[in-house]
């Protein structure tokens, strides 16, 4: 994902501790009796009564969306592999309420027709949540298959649809979408990039969806094994507040935002239209990012397991958001 990355790293590491420092001691549903420096089956325990069942996002299917993804090969916008993500995606998602938002980019290397997906899951309140991610592979690299880079959102995303079609959901409806034309066609600029978010933000904007939206969760580069989800300075504070709270009361703190980064990324054209935004983005993939944007971001460097905590804190963070 991201472009060229606004390496604004500002490393926060030990002194005061970014964003997991807004997370009180003690989450604000706990009863007194759980403050007692909770073992872990106490804390779910607590969870379990008090919000339902903590989120169990199934990591080795989701795992095996992401294989299955990147054995296509490349797939960058007009290529054979783009056309056979998208068909694989709709594959998928038959039977629930789908729209194919599409629409033609201008770009550097020429016209293209893009394609967002939009899967939409009802709830019982009003508003609706948002879990984007893109699927397009960089373009012009031609051995590139994304595995973190397009392809774990992709298939987390595909997770996620098992955990939301099932039955009738507390809350806010809940949209998963899949954006297209991502990456640059040459070099990451204003007119370069996020052509699928821009496109949809102003199509939201002028129909009056951008206003119903309360939250825009965005996941890019999420599979790393070594898990380290950057905090966002272009996202919406209070928000990544609320993913932080998720990440601690399921024990996965240690993983979020221990680095300030600033991203360019799919979440900038709908925070310009006024939606609160989270990019939830780990912005360094091998040592130094040797493996970003190169032919070694391959299946190998991820893990289903953060796949799992990924899902589970967006989960998580999607029924606090209901509350
Ligand atoms: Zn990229």
């Amino acid at each position: 994902m991201s472009g060229r990355l606004l390496l604004v790293l500002v490393l926060v590491l030990a002194l005061g501790t970014p964003a997991c420092s807004q997370a009180p001691t003690t989450p604000p549903d706990k009863k007194p009796e759980a403050k007692a420096p909770a073992a872990p089956a106490a804390a779910t325990a607590a969870r379990g009564v008090e919000a339902g069942a903590a989120p169990q996002i199934n990591a080795a299917r989701a795992m095996q969306y992401v294989r299955e993804i990147v054995s296509i090969g490349p797939r960058p916008v007009g290529s054979a592999g783009h056309r056979k993500l998208e068909a694989y995606l709709l594959t998928h998602l038959k039977g629930d309420q789908v729209e194919t938002d599409e629409f033609t980019a201008s770009t550097p290397a020429g016209t293209f027709p893009m394609r967002n997906y939009i899967a939409r899951y009802p709830g019982t309140k009003d508003g609706v949540i948002v879990i984007a991610t893109h699927y397009d592979t960089v373009y012009s690299l031609k051995n590139f298959v994304g595995a973190n880079d397009g392809g774990s959102g992709t298939g987390l995303l595909l997770e996620l649809v098992h955990q939301l079609r099932t039955g009738k959901r507390e809350g806010p409806s809940v949209w998963l979408v899949w954006l297209d034309g991502e990456e640059a066609f040459e070099k990451w600029s204003a007119t370069d990039s996020v052509y699928g978010s821009r496109h949809l933000a102003q199509k939201w904007q002028k129909d009056g969806t951008a206003k119903k939206i309360k939250a825009f969760i965005l996941l890019d580069m999420i599979g790393d094994a070594d898990l380290n989800i950057d905090r966002d300075s272009n996202s919406t504070p209070a928000l990544l507040a609320v993913v932080g709270q998720a990440a601690t009361r399921l024990g996965y703190q240690s993983h979020f935002f221990r680095r300030e980064i600033a991203a360019e990324d799919d979440h900038q054209p709908f925070a310009a239209v006024g939606v609160p935004v989270a990019d939830l983005i780990d912005f360094d993939y091998g040592y130094g990012l040797a493996f970003w944007h190169t032919p070694e971001d391959t299946l190998d460097k991820l893990s289903p397991r953060s796949l799992e905590i990924v899902g589970n804190v967006v989960l998580e963070s999607v029924r606090m958001l209901g509350q």
